[in-house]
């Protein structure tokens, strides 16, 4: 369902996740780009968001001053110099949701004077509707806000609210998943590749094998053990390729990567 006519986003920093968010949001019909307006210091990435019929702003300022819900998406390294200068702009008729890995909900709220904050943790599959997200609401966030955020991201995909003190682990496994996700898919179009398959085939079978695999794990609700067990047959092909994937230590890879994102994200805290 749409969120109401009147309602306002704006975006600070039109980069690659507010343009994610933004289609998202639009091709969900939950929010039309009509309602969206957009600053960035960049004019390229302007002219990415006017081509979407999503209006520029000369300043943040001005973004703040022509919106009710605020998405705050520049890199987590500017996040305090953006909301500081913000801080005049704001009163607390403003939610103002971040999504910076790692800044602190103290912090936003330290920064950014009066608004209402919510920090979320999306990733880049909002732009097909296919987001793994989750929230930490501020303080002075209501039961509204809260409302109002799952809504948008579950037009986007799927959000969980979890205790703020999980948002970095959030950031490490969903956050910045996909980059582990592409490189699988890469790779095994490559495997694919070496024995003999045509590249566009193999991508094609790489990535429609992750899709269907997710999708089993989550629409029959077994453990993915079990679903490795069940596809395993004795002596068969499947075991000898996790027979592989066992002796370089494919596990192990995987959770080394989530915890290296997570404690990166702590660094930003
Ligand atoms: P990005 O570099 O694509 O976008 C940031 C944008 O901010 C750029 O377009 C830049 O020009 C703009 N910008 C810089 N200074 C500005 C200023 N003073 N005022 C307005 N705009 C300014 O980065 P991104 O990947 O979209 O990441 C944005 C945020 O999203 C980060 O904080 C990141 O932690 C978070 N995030 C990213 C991902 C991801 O997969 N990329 C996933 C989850 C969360």
């Amino acid at each position: 369902m749409a969120v109401a006519a009147g309602t306002r986003i704006g975006f600070i920093g039109a980069g690659q996740m507010a343009e994610a968010i933004a289609k998202g949001l639009n091709s969900a019909g939950v929010v039309r780009c009509d309602q969206m307006i957009a600053a960035d210091v960049n004019l390229g990435r302007c002219k990415v968001f006017q081509s979407l019929g999503i209006a520029i702003c000369g300043s943040n300022t001005e973004v703040a001053e022509a919106s009710d819900v605020l998405i705050l998406a520049v890199k987590p390294q500017i996040v305090e110099k953006v909301a500081t200068e913000l801080k005049p702009s704001l009163s607390k008729n403003h939610l103002l949701i971040s999504i910076a890995a790692g800044v602190t909900l103290v912090n936003l709220q330290r920064w950014a004077g009066e608004a209402r904050v919510v920090r979320v943790m999306p990733n880049l599959p909002c732009l097909v509707g296919a987001t793994a997200a989750a929230l930490s609401l501020g303080s002075s966030a209501t039961q509204a806000d809260s409302d109002l955020v799952i809504k948008l991201f579950d037009a986007l995909g799927k959000i969980h609210v979890v205790d703020e003190k999980l948002l970095n682990a959030v950031t490490g496994l969903s956050g910045s998943g996909p980059g582990y996700v592409f490189l699988a898919i890469e790779a095994l179009a490559d495997g694919g590749v070496a024995a003999g398959l045509p590249r566009p085939i193999a991508l094609s079978l790489a990535a429609q094998t992750v899709l269907g695999s997710a999708k089993m794990v989550l629409e029959t609700n077994k453990h993915p053990g079990q679903l490795k067990d069940e596809v395993a047959s004795p002596g068969g092909t499947t075991i000898a390729g996790i027979h592989e994937l066992e002796k370089m230590g494919f596990r192990a890879a995987l959770m080394n990567a989530v915890l290296a994102a997570t404690e990166r994200g702590e660094k930003f805290s």
